[in-house]
């Protein structure tokens, strides 16, 4: 058992998950999760719930396979394999957004990339990943539910911001829970802005360039952000 997580940590992370549904990335389904701070090979997730509803009681730890520590009984989410193989892959993600937020969805089933259409969305300059259950693991039920679906859905992702899961939605990582929930919120913007493009004609995206010098900007921005929408939740009861 690794010590206990900062109780700011846990709190941020409660706000993120309130944020998140607020601000319409995440519904009854979806979830955020952040990595241990005094422990890089643990992470915290909420219990299987609502998203928009949790508070700090309800927020786990889980170790990088996934089992949960200290859940006392309490349902943890089917896809924590998600959260766990990403954080083994990355040492440089602190935060995991899975999300099935509905703009993204289109995109994943086409087979084609999320590319930033504005400067909000620089960091999706190398363009989203796309994890094909079926190619690994034949006909499912879609999710990822095992740790070698965590595993190939990590592998797909590689050194992306961002992995569509086809028919399912998507996984969106950061360096900071601000981050994560910036990078999930603006992933389902600029999809609902690249389909709009998409239909009126060829679209100029950013390049290379443009998006790493956006996405670099908008990082020394996030606390301006995350300060406006951790108001818009409200108390927390
Ligand atoms: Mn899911």
């Amino acid at each position: 058992m690794p010590p206990a997580a900062d109780p700011g940590l846990v709190d941020k992370l409660v706000v993120a998950n309130r944020i998140l549904y607020r601000q319409g990335v995440v519904d009854g389904f979806g979830h955020a999760s952040v990595r241990h701070d005094a422990s890089p090979g643990h992470f915290l997730l909420a219990r299987n719930m609502a998203p928009g509803l949790v508070r700090a009681e309800d927020i786990v730890t889980f170790d990088l396979d996934g089992a949960a520590l200290d859940a006392a009984g309490r349902r943890v989410y089917l896809e924590r394999f998600i959260h766990g193989e990403v954080y083994r892959a990355r040492p440089d993600v602190q935060a995991i957004v899975h999300s099935h937020s509905p703009s993204v969805i289109p995109f994943g089933v086409t087979g084609q990339a999320l590319r930033p259409v504005f400067h909000m969305s620089g960091f999706l300059g190398e363009g989203t990943a796309l994890f094909e259950i079926r190619n690994v693991a034949g006909d499912t039920d879609m999710l990822v539910s095992n740790g070698p679906l965590g595993v190939a859905l990590a592998a797909a992702l590689g050194s992306r911001s961002a992995v569509l899961m086809r028919g399912h939605g998507s996984t969106v990582v950061g360096a900071s829970l601000e981050q994560a929930v910036y990078r999930a919120f603006y992933a389902e913007v600029n999809a609902r802005l690249q389909i709009q493009a998409m239909g009126l004609g060829e679209v100029t995206y950013l390049n290379a360039q443009e998006a790493a010098k956006a996405a670099a900007i908008n990082d020394t921005q996030l606390p301006r952000v995350w300060e406006l929408w951790r108001q818009e939740i409200g108390t927390i009861e």
